[in-house]
């Protein structure tokens, strides 16, 4: 029979992938135990709504089997299955083409970034297989398939002999070689380890065939072997457990397990809750922007749960706009399971949980700042645009839950301010937070209108994204403090002895200014001499309130 090619961007993923060094090999096995799982939900989410269909809930699992000889290792379940056609697509073809233009242009680091970002979760056993054998029957089918690949040069199917609905997954183990090691992947105590730190929660039993020593029967001293079937997992889902039996790693594995990110996450919330709501969440903090953060493309929302069963992937009514970049899930016992979205935007029990949830992330988010401050200027680098923004968008409604979120860099020491640091630190002289925009850190200091600002000893806001002006215009003041710009015309600096000077200057330079204003006619309003000025000849001041930077944003903007 002829080999099917793997499509051609599959094949060139797949020998990327391969190839890249992973720091973990280990995971392929969580990736196959989610599959196998989320194989079994399929039926049961199936028989909730098909009369016909009986869910036994001890008729689904998990099973794991090594055979040292011939270093085979089988993971075998009872879900839905695959037909002939799903074990085409599903493992024949990894990445659409422009997720792939997406990983040339953005070379990951290491490997582990790519698991599952496309979907390629099963292509992961191929880290630690020379050869993959899947044997499914569908649900529904009379057929069953045996699928076959030895990795990137294409893959075989043949109709074959199966009583049972299911999978089972056979990898052909990889020798070891002098810089890597597999034969871990066949003994019993690592399954059971690397099962035990990735899977506990899997909803369903993971077995396996466990040897054990024990006495003989009618005998004191003498040992016998016996194979027992054992579960692995606790089967307790993490969100269930008590916070102080989990440890950080805990919350760490959830987060890959479930691809939430492929960052380690910088913060976990984990809520429990028996107020007004009954609700259990685990809710994370990322470290980076997902690449399509900050593009139409990206849902946010929370999984969520009904008493332990998914009803949403993404319910996006639980996170409000501004943050977005939260992950994570919410379990409540008073949603019913058949909720439909629509229902849902008018859930009072679910806008309580949202409401709660906004609150914890904002106290989550304060005390990131106050303890690890390095973790919240990650955080920061990631997602200070989101939070400016929201501060900016539904009219300002969100100022008092993100103004005292907000850094900027400032020309005090050269690093990053919140606003409450920033008027703290003024002197008792200073009327307004002063800010500066501009392209960047370096053009801003270079500008002739912080002269008098700084002269004054008085520290100065620097602008450097479009969003930054936008979002103080919408807060206007900070502790009472007005914003003000350093270009605007009155900076409410008292001048010194040079006030006179200035108007005397005024006077003796009339035909100079008479002459550079009509020169310059349609681009400035008027040319006069500045008190602001020590170091430079001249500077552009904007009689209103916005800043030069911001009447050039507006100008570029439609109509
Ligand atoms: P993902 O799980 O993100 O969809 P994977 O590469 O892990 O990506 O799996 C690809 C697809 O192959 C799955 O979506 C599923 O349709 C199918 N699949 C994989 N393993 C199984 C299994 N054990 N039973 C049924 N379908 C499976
Ligand atoms: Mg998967």
């Amino acid at each position: 029979m002829a080999k099917r090619q793997f499509k051609a961007e599959s094949k060139r993923l797949l020998e990327m992938m391969i190839n890249s060094i992973y720091t973990q090999k280990e995971i392929f096995l969580r990736e196959l135990i989610s599959n196998a799982s989320d194989a079994m939900d399929k039926i049961y989410y199936k028989a909730l709504t098909d009369d016909e269909l009986v869910f036994n809930k001890e008729d689904y699992f998990i099973k794991v089997t090594a055979d040292k000889e011939k270093r085979l290792l089988t993971i075998t379940d009872t879900g839905i299955g695959m037909t002939k056609e799903e074990l085409e697509n599903n493992l024949g073809v990894i990445a659409k083409s422009g997720s792939l233009a997406f990983k040339s242009e953005n070379e990951s680091k290491d490997g582990h970034d790519i698991i599952g970002q496309f979907g390629v979760g099963f292509y992961s056993a191929f880290m630690v297989a020379d050869e993959i054998t899947v044997i499914s029957k569908a649900l529904g089918s009379d057929e069953a398939f045996k699928w076959k690949s030895k990795g990137a040069d294409g893959y075989t199917i043949v109709t074959t002999e199966n009583d049972t609905v299911g999978t089972e997954i056979t990898l052909k183990i990889k020798e070891n070689t002098e810089d890597e090691q597999y034969d871990e992947f066949l003994e019993e105590h690592r399954l059971k380890a690397i099962i035990k730190k990735y899977s506990d929660f899997i909803r369903y039993p993971i077995k396996m065939d466990v040897k054990e020593q024990r006495p003989k029967e009618g005998s004191e001293d003498e040992l016998e072997e016996i194979v027992e079937e054992q579960t692995i997992n606790s089967m307790v889902p993490i969100w269930r457990k008590n916070k102080n039996e989990l440890a950080t790693e805990d919350y760490e594995n959830f987060y890959a397990e479930k691809h939430y990110g492929y960052d380690k996450p910088l913060k976990h919330i984990h809520i429990s809750a028996d107020g007004t709501v009954v609700y259990k969440a685990i809710l994370f903090i990322p470290e980076s922007t997902p690449f399509d953060y900050y593009t139409k493309e990206y849902e946010k929302g929370l999984e969520l749960y009904s008493s332990g069963v998914l009803i949403m992937d993404k319910c996006s009514d639980l996170l409000p706009d501004y943050f977005s970049f939260v992950k994570g899930m919410v379990d409540s016992e008073d949603l019913s399971l058949n909720i439909s979205r629509e229902m849902l935007q008018h859930d009072r029990q679910l806008k309580l949980i949202a409401k709660n949830i906004k609150n914890k992330i904002k106290s989550a988010l304060q005390s990131l700042l106050k303890d690890e401050r390095d973790n919240y200027e990650k955080f920061y680098g990631s997602f200070g645009r989101q939070l400016k923004h929201g501060i900016y968008s539904e009219y300002g409604a969100n100022k008092d839950v993100l103004q005292d979120l907000l850094m900027f860099n400032s020309s005090k020491e050269k690093k990053l301010v919140t606003l409450d640091e920033y008027v703290s630190g003024m002197p008792e002289d200073q009327k307004y937070i002063y800010y500066a925009t501009g392209e960047s850190i370096e053009r801003i200091e270079k500008m002739p209108q912080t002269e008098l600002v700084l002269d004054k000893g008085y520290e100065i806001l620097y602008f450097t994204e479009d969003i930054d002006e936008f979002a103080i215009k919408m807060l206007m003041n900070y502790k009472e403090k007005e914003f003000k710009s350093v270009s605007s015309g009155d900076l409410g600096i008292e001048p010194e002895e040079n006030e006179n000077k200035t108007d005397e200057e005024e006077n003796e330079n009339k035909e100079l200014f008479e002459h550079m204003k009509n020169l310059l006619s349609n681009k400035v309003k008027d040319v006069k001499a500045s008190k602001r000025l020590k170091n430079h000849p001249v500077c552009l001041s904007a009689e209103g309130d916005l800043s030069i930077e911001m009447e050039k944003i507006l100008a570029q903007m439609p109509d």
